[in-house]
Formats: structure tokens, C-alpha cells, sequence
């Protein structure tokens, strides 16, 4: 990065955010990748976009208080970011796991921005989350925390101003009790929640849309680049949870061999292919282990560290599990073991040096804001229906997830070619992100 102004906003942005890397991660890349594009628009600078861009409108935090089965009282900390409402409401997960902080929340909030822009829907920017584990508690416990944490949170969303969703740990267990809370304090059956029960307003094809979005772009994307696709393919899948399970269903509905999983207990290997409907029930149904997978499938080989995956050979590599979950070592096991394509299923599972080895080394590479779009998307059609008051067909939601994933691939691409390098779609996803993003910030002005 050359330019003055994008460095003295990454300069200020560093020296005020010193202790949210994550945060500071994502802003790097995003600033470093739109440089051309800044390079073409002074207007940018004279509008101070960059720097409202990387600024949160809002950051909400709060407290969490819940009572265990022992009658103890437990106190977690709420989190909402909402960070650009330029093109739409603030749209965004909840994420529950105990790694939760600020820096975590900024950077999936500000990524989601850009994340939504590329979906062509109209919807800003958000994130929320808690450093409660939902991992051991009991459904009641769940469903306190749950209430608690809406109670507080429902007065600062609505279908119109912010719509939460799942992420890791909010399943439609956590979305049910969060949205029974919602509706009893503000009396109203709005879609103010995605990924909802399909008897309460959920649209059908959403649990599967991020696994299967990413599919259909990385297929896309393995046809325009490489004349190829993934009959036939080795793939491999980090993270059994929503977004892996069901791009290991798609991956193989597309005649590819998914010959290895982990999750947090190890990873399972078996070169004749992962049995999905037993890892789906030892995952999903009874939230057990891949270990649990791995004493059940008897041509299966288990290790205990999760990061042994990247050393398995393989063509394709879908990482669904979390942030840096890749670094340089696994970028070059993945790279020497001829890996032609990584696509990210989860946010910014790459860091910034693998993410670099792999486009260096002209590895077909999916970067996560274009990549696992489809679960927003359909959260979008979602949004629609409940508006509508209409519910469409599974086809119809698959086709149109189909469809717009292969349209997100042709637009990043197209981008980064324009720019020089048809290999470095993070540039092409950040800058067609970006352009959409600060066009409506530019038109609406100081605000
Ligand atoms: P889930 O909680 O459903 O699943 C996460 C999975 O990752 C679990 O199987 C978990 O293991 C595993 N995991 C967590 N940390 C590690 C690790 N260090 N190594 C190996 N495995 C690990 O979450 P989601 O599937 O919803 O989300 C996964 C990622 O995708 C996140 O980055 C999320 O932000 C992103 N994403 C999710 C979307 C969605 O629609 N859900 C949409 C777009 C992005 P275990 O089961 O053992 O805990």
C-alpha cells in the first residue's frame, strides 16, 4: 500500500485499535486490495469515505445475566456492531463462543458490509455475539441466555433498522428462543430474525445455503478459470458445523470424493469419502464429535489435531470452521500437495500471508466475502418472503442461490481482471464490495 491517505487512515485506525488484530486484519486487507480503486477517486478522500468506512455507526455492548440449572447466576457480555447502513439495514450473525471480544465482532461486522454489497441486495452491515458457550449447557439453560440476551438486544433492532442471524453457535435452537423473546416484549411478528423455523417464517434453503453457495461458486469458478469442475475431485473440509456439513453434502452432489473433516476434536480421514448422513447426524442431530464420527466409521483413520488436515492431499480445500484457521505452514503443505482451489466457507480463515502464498502460487482462491454469500443471501430472500408474506419452494430458493453465486464469481472476477490479475479476486470482491458501498455513502452525504 503507496497511497498517502489510505495510509494515514490505516496509520490512526492502528493507533486507536491497537488491541483488536483481528479487526486491524481485516482493515489491512480491505485498504491494501481497494488501493486502485482509490487511486482513480479523489472524491474519496475529499469525502472522508475512508474514513467513516472503517468506523462502526454504532457499537453496542452489554450485560448478560442468566441463571444455570444450579440456580447460580452466570453474567456473559453482549455484543452489537453496526457498522454501515449505507445500502440497507444492518445485517448479521449472532456468534456464541467464548472467543468472543470487540476485535472479533468489528471485523465480522465490517467484512459483512462488504460481504452483503457483493449479494446486490439491499442490506448494511452487522454483527453481535456473546462469549457465552452454548457447548455443554442444557436447552433451558440455552433458552435463559437466549431471553436474557434479547431482552437487552431488542431494543436496538426491527425488520427496517438491523436483522441478526445465525453464525457460530446460534443454530435454530438459539434463533427460536431469541425470536420468541423478541415477539413477547415488542408484540410484533416481523422479520426481525433470519434463519428462522420453517414454521414460524423461515425460508427453506437456508440452513444449507452458505455450504451449498460456496459450491456453486467455487464450481463456477473452476470452469472459468480451469475448463474443470468437481466431478472427480478430492476436496477436503475444515469445520463440521453449519457451513462445512453441507458444503461436504454439495461437494459430493457435484461427483467430487470429500476424503476428510475436522472439527474441534481432531480430524478423520477415509480416501473412500466421508459418510455424510453419519457425520450429519453425529453433528447435527446429537452435537457430538468427529472422534464420535470417527468410532462409528470403521474405514475411518482419526487424528486429535484439528490441524492435521491441511497436510491431507487433496484438490480442493473448503476451510468452513473459523478465522486464521490457515496460516503460511498449512497455505504451503496445501500448495506442495498440489491443491488447484481454496474457497472460503468461513470468514477470513486465511491469514493474510496464506491468503497471499495462494495467490502467488495462481491457486484458484475464493475469498470468504464472496465465497460464503450465500447464507446472507438467502437470509435476504428470507426478508423478502416474510415481507411478502409468502414462503417460495426449496427449488426456487436453490435456483436463485445458484444462480447469484455464479453471478457474485463472474463480477469478482471480471473486477480483478480489470485490475491486472485475474488470480487476486480479494481485490476483485473488495473493490466490486467497496464501489457499490461508497457510491451510496458518497450520495447521501456527511453521515
Ligand atoms: P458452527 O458453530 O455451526 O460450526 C463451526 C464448526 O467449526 C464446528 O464444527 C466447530 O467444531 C468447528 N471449529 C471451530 N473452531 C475450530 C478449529 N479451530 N479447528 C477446527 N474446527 C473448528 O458455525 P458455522 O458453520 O455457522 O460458521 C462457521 C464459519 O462460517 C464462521 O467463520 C462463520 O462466521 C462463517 N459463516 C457462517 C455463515 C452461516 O450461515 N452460518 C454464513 C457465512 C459465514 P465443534 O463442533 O467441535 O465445536
Amino acid at each position: 500500500m503507496t497511497n498517502e491517505y489510505l495510509l494515514q487512515v490505516y496509520k490512526n485506525i492502528k493507533e486507536k485499535d491497537k488491541n483488536e488484530p483481528e479487526f486491524l486484519q481485516a482493515v489491512y486487507e480491505v485498504l491494501n486490495s481497494i488501493e486502485p480503486y482509490v487511486n482513480e477517486h479523489p472524491e474519496l478522500e475529499k469525502n472522508g469515505i475512508i474514513e467513516r468506512f472503517v468506523e462502526p455507526e454504532r457499537i453496542i455492548t452489554f450485560r448478560v445475566p442468566w441463571v444455570d440449572d444450579s440456580g447460580k447466576v452466570q453474567v456473559n457480555r453482549g455484543f452489537r456492531v453496526q457498522f454501515n447502513s449505507a445500502i440497507g439495514p444492518y445485517k448479521g450473525g449472532i456468534r456464541l463462543h467464548p472467543s468472543v471480544n470487540v476485535s472479533i465482532m468489528k471485523f465480522l461486522a465490517f467484512e459483512q458490509g462488504l460481504k452483503n454489497s457483493l449479494t446486490g441486495l439491499p442490506m448494511g452491515g452487522g454483527k453481535g455475539g456473546s462469549d457465552f458457550n452454548p457447548q455443554g449447557k442444557s436447552d433451558l439453560e440455552v433458552m435463559r441466555f437466549c431471553q436474557s440476551f434479547m431482552t437487552e438486544l431488542c431494543k436496538h433492532i426491527g425488520a427496517d433498522t438491523d436483522v441478526p442471524a445465525g453464525d457460530i453457535g446460534t443454530g435454530k435452537r438459539e434463533i427460536g428462543f431469541m425470536f420468541g423473546q423478541y415477539k413477547r416484549i415488542r408484540n410484533e411478528f416481523t422479520g426481525v430474525l433470519t434463519g428462522k423455523g420453517l414454521s414460524y417464517g423461515g425460508s427453506l434453503g437456508r440452513t444449507s445455503a452458505t455450504g451449498h453457495g460456496l459450491c456453486y461458486f467455487a464450481n463456477k469458478m473452476l470452469d472459468k478459470m480451469a475448463n474443470t469442475s468437481f466431478e472427480g475431485k478430492k476436496v477436503i473440509v475444515s469445520g463440521a458445523g453449519n457451513v462445512g456439513l453441507y458444503a461436504v453434502e454439495k461437494a459430493m452432489d457435484l461427483g467430487a470424493t470429500v476424503v476428510a473433516v475436522n472439527d474441534i476434536s481432531g480430524t478423520v480421514y477415509n480416501e473412500k469419502g466421508i459418510n455424510f448422513d453419519l457425520l450429519k447426524e453425529i453433528k447435527e442431530e446429537k452435537r457430538l464429535f468427529i472422534k464420535d464420527y470417527a468410532a462409528l466409521d470403521k474405514d475411518a483413520k482419526f487424528t486429535e489435531n484439528p490441524k492435521d488436515l491441511w497436510k491431507i492431499k487433496c484438490d480442493i480445500a473448503l476451510p468452513c470452521a473459523t478465522q486464521n484457521e490457515i496460516d503460511l505452514e498449512d497455505a504451503k503443505a496445501l500448495v506442495a500437495n498440489n491443491v488447484i482451489c481454496v474457497c472460503e466457507g468461513a470468514n477470513m480463515p486465511c491469514t493474510l500471508e496464506a491468503t497471499d502464498y495462494f495467490i502467488e502460487n495462481k491457486i484458484m482462491f475464493g475469498p470468504a466475502k464472496a465465497a460464503n454469500a450465500g447464507g446472507v443471501m438467502v437470509s435476504g430472500f428470507e426478508m423478502s418472503q416474510n415481507s411478502m408474506r409468502y414462503a417460495w419452494t426449496f427449488e426456487e430458493v436453490e435456483a436463485k442461490l445458484k444462480q447469484q453465486m455464479e453471478n457474485i464469481f463472474i463480477e469478482v472476477y471480471d473486477c480483478a481482471k480489470h485490475y491486472g490479475n485475474e488470480y487476486n479476486t480479494v481485490l476483485g470482491a473488495n473493490i466490486s464490495g467497496f464501489k457499490k458501498v461508497s457510491e451510496a455513502m458518497l450520495a447521501q452525504g456527511v453521515c
